[in-house]
Order: structure tokens, then C-alpha cells, then sequence
């Protein structure tokens, strides 16, 4: 049973999308009443559709690139709004930097009108591909700014600029938060990550994607933890100093990845190689101290349960049945 606390008016930018709509569903189960801002860039109105039964939920269509102006008072900003996706970040590569410089701008100018708690979705790309591992939050990272992954990357970046300029001058309580790799329900089939790809391509008996020769880590964090990290760095009264890494240590290769989806979802595709893509990080993985001193934060699903149940999902999603898993 989740804890009531007392009401907020809170605006979810980006809340339409899979991390989004699992935060504006907590928010409402909360008790809190929520705007969800969306430009259904890459979100869905599936993903938001049980929530127009709340009589607390609003949804605006809007891109926050364009001016935003609210007729109701906020407390609290979460700024969610871009793709996160590489291949759906990179299809318009300088919207999604004007998303996350103009769009976290025009979403601070907010906060600072409203008196609002600000937070900012970051990312673990701001560590590029890191020379430190695992990447504590003091690293400051290893970023092409001329390649194909820039317009998020430094896009993201320079959005972390923006909040840190507004709270050194007092005009927003700003905090970041640096995610890294999350996965469950409500990620889009055709997303092209890595856990939806995989997932998809072994429920329609495809052949299992691995770009390069799988060697590459990730680690791969639950959206129900995420979303738990994210209001806990929302709550806490003090703004803690710099960026908080958000994210489930646990680190597997890709090919290690492909073995555990290949387990869950037997199918007698196999795996096929496609090339690398342009400065793909080697490895990844959080150094989560900050979040569990200053929070008291950690997440609890790990991938051997999460994967499951985002398998269950997809399959119903798509209207397949789960084969029973190889033991
Ligand atoms: P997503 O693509 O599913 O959701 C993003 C949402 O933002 C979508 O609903 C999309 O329509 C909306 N959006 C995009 N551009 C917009 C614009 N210009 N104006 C208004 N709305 C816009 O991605 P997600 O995985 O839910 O990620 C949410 C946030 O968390 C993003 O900011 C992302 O950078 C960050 N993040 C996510 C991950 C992850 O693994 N999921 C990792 C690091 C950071
Ligand atoms: N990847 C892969 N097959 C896919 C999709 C992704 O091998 O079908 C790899 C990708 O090259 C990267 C990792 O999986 O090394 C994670 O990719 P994703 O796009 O999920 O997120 P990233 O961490 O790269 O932003």
C-alpha cells in the first residue's frame, strides 16, 4: 500500500512516455493531483489512457520547446521530456537538442514563476564511454561533441548546466538526476533499445540483434526502482549537492543479456551481429553511494525478476503467449 502524503499539483513533462506514465501513476496513487505535458513524440496516449479515469489528471499536448504557460499553480516539476532512445533521438538530431536546452529552459523559467521543486531526468551519457568504472557522480565523462550521439548527450548536458545556473542564483530548487539504463513495461516495441528489441524480436521468433560482438555492459535497473529514486530526490527537503546517479549496479554484457532473453523466451531464431553504432559506450555502470547516503535509496528488482515480468507484459502486449521458459 503505498503512502499517502499531502496533495501537490504536480507537472510531469515527458509523462506520456514509459518512465513518465509509471511516475504520473504513482504520483496519482499517491494522492497527488498531476499535469502530464506531453508532445507524443515517442510516448503513447496508451501508456496514459488508464490514468484519464483519475479525475486528478490532466494532460496537455505541447512540446516544450514551444513557450509554456500553466493557468494552475505547481509545486513540483519533473522535466522528462525528450527521447531517449538512440535511434529515435538521433531521427531529428536538433529537436532533440532544442528539447533539452530550450525545452529544460522553458521548464525552469516555470519552476521559478511557480516556486516549484524542479527535477531533471539526466542521463549516464553524460559519462560518454567512461574511462573510470563503475562512474561515481564527480566523474565528469568521456563525450564526443561531433558525433552521432551528441545532440543528446550534450544536449543533456548542457541542460545539467542550466539547472545548476538557476540554483546557483536561487531561482529554482533544482535536482538532477542521472539515469541510467531502465526497462519494463510501456517501453514501445519498435523503441530500439536493447531490452525491448530483444524481448520483441524472441516473441515473434525472430533472429535476437546484437551490434558488435556483445561485449559491451549495461546495467539494467527496473522502472518501478527508477521511479521510486526519482520521487525520494523529489522529497528529500535539502537539494542534494551536484547529480545523483540513479540506477541497479548489476552489470551484464550483452551477449549475456541475449542468453537470459533467450531462456525466458525460447525460440529457435538464434542471434545475428550487425555493426556497432558510432561511440557506443564500452561499458556501463552506477556508482549508487550518493543515492543510498542522501536518499536512502536503492533498488530492490533485479534483473532476474524484472526481465520476467517485462517478457509477460510484451507478450500480452503484442497478443503472443510466453513459451515456458528453459530452465
Ligand atoms: P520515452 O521516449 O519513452 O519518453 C519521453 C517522453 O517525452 C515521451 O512521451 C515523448 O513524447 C516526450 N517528449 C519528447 N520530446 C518532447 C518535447 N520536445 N516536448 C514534449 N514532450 C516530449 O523515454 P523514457 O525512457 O521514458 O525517458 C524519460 C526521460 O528519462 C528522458 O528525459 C530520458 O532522457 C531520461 N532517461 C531515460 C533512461 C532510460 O533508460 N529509460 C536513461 C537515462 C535517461
Ligand atoms: N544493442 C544491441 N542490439 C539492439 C539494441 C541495442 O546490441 O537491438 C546494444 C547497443 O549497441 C548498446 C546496448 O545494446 O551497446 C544498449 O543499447 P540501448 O540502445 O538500449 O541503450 P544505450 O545504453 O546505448 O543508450
Amino acid at each position: 500500500m503505498l503512502k499517502r502524503t499531502a496533495q501537490n499539483t504536480i507537472l510531469v513533462a515527458g509523462g506520456a512516455g514509459f518512465v513518465g506514465s509509471h511516475l504520473c501513476e504513482t504520483l496519482l496513487r499517491q494522492g497527488h493531483r498531476v499535469i502530464c505535458l506531453d508532445s507524443f513524440l515517442t510516448g503513447s496516449m496508451e501508456n496514459v489512457q488508464a490514468l484519464c479515469n483519475f479525475r486528478e489528471f490532466r494532460l496537455i499536448r505541447q512540446d516544450v520547446v514551444e513557450p509554456l504557460r500553466l493557468s494552475e499553480q505547481v509545486q513540483q516539476i519533473y522535466n522528462l521530456a525528450s527521447p531517449a532512445s538512440p535511434p529515435q533521438y538521433q531521427a531529428d538530431p536538433v529537436h532533440t537538442m532544442m528539447t533539452n536546452v530550450v525545452g529544460t529552459q522553458n521548464l525552469l523559467a516555470l519552476a521559478e514563476a511557480h516556486g516549484a521543486r524542479f527535477l531533471q531526468a539526466s542521463t549516464s551519457e553524460v559519462y560518454g564511454d567512461p574511462e573510470i568504472h563503475p562512474q561515481p557522480e564527480d566523474y565528469r565523462g568521456n563525450v564526443s561533441c561531433t558525433g552521432s550521439r551528441a545532440c543528446y548527450d550534450e544536449g543533456k548536458r548542457a541542460a545539467e548546466t542550466l539547472c545548476f545556473d538557476y540554483r546557483r542564483r536561487d531561482r529554482a530548487d533544482v535536482r538532477v538526476a542521472r539515469i541510467f539504463n531502465t526497462y519494463g513495461p510501456h517501453m514501445r516495441p519498435d523503441d530500439g533499445r536493447i531490452v525491448s528489441n530483444l524481448l520483441v524480436q524472441a516473441l515473434q521468433g525472430v533472429p535476437l540483434t546484437i551490434y558488435g560482438t556483445g561485449a559491451q555492459t549495461r546495467s539494467f535497473c527496473y522502472v518501478t526502482d527508477l521511479v521510486a529514486g526519482l520521487m525520494a530526490l523529489m522529497a528529500v527537503d535539502e537539494a542534494p549537492e551536484g547529480a545523483i546517479n540513479l540506477g541497479n549496479p548489476g552489470e551484464f554484457t550483452i551477449a549475456e543479456l541475449a542468453d537470459l532473453v533467450q531462456r525466458l523466451v525460447p525460440s529457435a531464431a538464434g542471434v545475428v551481429h550487425r555493426p556497432l553504432p558510432e561511440d557506443d559506450p564500452r561499458r556501463r555502470r552506477p556508482d549508487i553511494s550518493r543515492a543510498k547516503r542522501l536518499l536512502g535509496w536503492e533498488p530492490r528488482v533485479p534483473l532476474s525478476e524484472g526481465l520476467p515480468q517485462t517478457a509477460a507484459w510484451f507478450a500480452r502486449h503484442l497478443g503472443r503467449t510466453l513459451p515456458a521458459p528453459l530452465r
